[in-house]
């Protein structure tokens, strides 16, 4: 199925649920803007490359739009659609004062040198400058960048526009980015885990956890799992599965990532290997976490999961029809606009920072951040359980709400 396709149904059930007429609907789906422009720069051996970039700008009726930037060869207009209007629900259920847009390029980043990605970067920023700013879009991290590339994508952006570095969030910690914003999207993961938990009866040590992708979000979900006392059993990137039935050590998992290129597990020892693909569907796993891709699971592998809840790290992992049969065999979904909410949230209070020219201990963004995520679950928890509903469809409830009474509140009908 194809992603937008996926959070359109979504959307629907939700709205089943709400008074909105099919022409509200279709309003509340459309993007206001979607842009797609050409990235062509000189290779480092003189070529020629050229490659499609996309910004889709969703909602901005509950204030600017939000949502990261994603390099991924994958990337194309529909899935950024589809992730820019998951912004929207997700900046209203945590209720920040954001709407949503995504953006992205088609590309590998890992084909290309780091001057070749500055460029890359920079030549993006000249075709989009002027649709973004603190005050009407702003770009984050997502797959495939990271805090350099917004810093490049800051300063060449203020070439145009002078000195404003609200206008992208995720940037180096030196350079205006907030401590704990690299960390935030996998430790709200494991801080909502905790959570989900415990309204499970599930007890920690008990609780073995499996989680598909190694990069920002799910090392720094294992890290956190791990630390809170959870068997980590399983985790994942493009080179296999690493397993071992008694619990993984984290702590040399994210060592060896830092020395390895790419991050990359390969020649992680100590554990049995498998292909990338088992995880999903290992056995004994009681919570997992697909914090990579999104549609990996589908019709196809929804009734190999042995897991009892599901913590959707990843945008969009589990499409409808999945969503249905898992459903019916009593597996919890914490859903993806609340399970990683946490990157945003961050992203919030780094934007605030910048405007206020202030800085924030880290543990001020930790408490403020748990405490945002902790409104957000226990809000999206008793809906769920007083109407007897899902857990996303009481978050796309939520959601939908909020930005229909703000462009109600605007006088728009
Ligand atoms: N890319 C992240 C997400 O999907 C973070 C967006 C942001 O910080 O604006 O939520």
């Amino acid at each position: 199925m194809r992603a937008f396709e996926a959070t359109r149904r979504y959307f629907h059930t939700a709205a089943e649920h709400l008074d909105l007429s099919p022409q509200t609907r279709e309003a509340m789906l459309m993007a206001s803007r979607e842009i797609r422009v050409q990235v062509s720069i000189e290779r480092d051996d003189g070529s020629l490359a050229t490659f499609v970039g996309f910004r889709v700008q969703h909602d901005n009726s509950r204030g600017p739009m939000k949502g990261g930037l994603r390099y991924h060869p994958e990337v194309n207009l529909d899935e950024t659609r589809s992730l820019a209007s998951l912004m929207t629900w997700k900046t209203a259920v945590v209720n920040l004062p954001y709407g949503g847009a995504k953006g992205g390029i088609g590309v590998d980043p890992r084909s290309l040198s780091t001057r070749e990605l500055e460029r890359l970067t920079r030549v993006f920023v000249d075709q989009i400058h002027d649709i973004v700013g603190p005050d009407t879009d702003i770009p984050a991290p997502d797959m495939g960048t990271d805090h350099r590339v917004m810093a490049w994508f800051r300063n060449q952006w203020e070439k145009y526009h002078g000195f404003n570095p609200a206008v992208i969030t995720g940037k180096p910690v030196e350079e205006y980015g907030a401590k704990g914003r690299e960390e935030a999207t996998g430790r709200g993961v494991g801080t909502l885990t905790v959570k989900l938990t415990k309204r499970l009866g599930m007890k920690p040590e008990a609780t073995s956890i499996a989680i598909q992708g190694f990069g920002n979000v799910g090392s720094h979900a294992a890290k956190f799992l791990s630390e809170a006392q959870f068997p980590v059993i399983a985790i994942s990137d493009i080179t296999g599965t690493y397993y071992r039935k008694e619990g993984l050590d984290i702590a040399a998992a994210l060592h060896h990532k830092l020395q390895h290129p790419y991050g990359l597990l390969e020649g992680f020892k100590e554990c049995d290997v498998l292909p990338t693909d088992a995880l999903l569907t290992l056995p004994n796993v009681d919570i997992l976490i697909p914090a990579a891709l999104g549609g990996v699971i589908t019709e196809k592998n929804a009734k190999k999961i042995s897991a009892k809840a599901i913590i959707e790290a990843a945008n969009g992992p589990v499409d409808p029809d999945a969503d249905k049969i898992l459903h019916d065999h009593g597996v919890t979904i914490l859903p993806d606009i609340l399970a990683n909410a946490g990157g945003v949230t961050v992203s919030y209070f780094e934007w605030v920072q910048n405007r206020q020219h202030y800085r924030w201990t880290l543990d001020r963004v930790r408490q403020e951040l748990d405490r945002t995520l902790s409104e957000a679950f226990e809000h999206v928890w008793q809906n769920a359980h007083e109407q007897d509903i899902s857990l996303r469809t009481a978050a796309y409830m939520i959601g939908i709400t909020r930005v229909r009474r703000a462009t109600e509140l605007a006088g728009l009908t």
